[in-house]
């Protein structure tokens, strides 16, 4: 099982662009961490479980395997593709995963870059994730095209 946070684990470009938004991020005084870049298929099918088989985020008496964390099984998320990485901003050193305010700033910032960022999704939006797709769908990556 493969869950890389390695930037040379994606595509050059993606990153490229990966390492440009970290380094802007600093510019504008947010230290970011990369938290995921690269994942394989049976790691992603681990984080599809979780919240429907597996226990998930914030498991509770009325939803006691949680919240599912994300939509996309295996060979369904750019991440298993090396076009997508995810990431949080820290303070002194603590990862600020509720700070929606901070992760908007970085998420602008990224799509400065030509990043997509996930946090304008409307289906499933995840503060966290920023993806570059080069125009390529997933059934394109599927067939063995190259992000460029
Ligand atoms: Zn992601």
């Amino acid at each position: 099982m493969k869950n890389s946070r390695d930037l040379k684990d994606l595509v050059p470009i993606v990153a490229a662009k990966c390492a440009a938004f970290v380094s802007a991020c600093k510019e504008q005084g947010v230290d970011v961490l990369i938290t995921s870049t690269l994942r394989d298929n049976e790691s992603q099918a681990a984080l599809y479980a979780q919240g429907r088989t597996t226990i998930g985020i914030n498991p509770r008496l009325a939803k006691p395997l949680g919240d599912v964390v994300t939509n996309a099984n295996a060979g369904d998320s750019f991440h298993n593709y090396g076009c997508a990485f995810d990431f949080v901003p820290l303070k002194n050193g603590k990862a600020m995963w509720d700070d929606t305010k901070t992760f908007t700033k970085c998420g602008v910032i990224a799509e400065s870059l030509g990043l997509e960022w996930a946090g304008r999704w409307k289906t499933f939006k995840e503060l966290a994730h920023c993806q570059y797709t080069g125009g390529l769908t997933l059934q394109d990556l599927k067939n063995g095209k190259q992000v460029k």
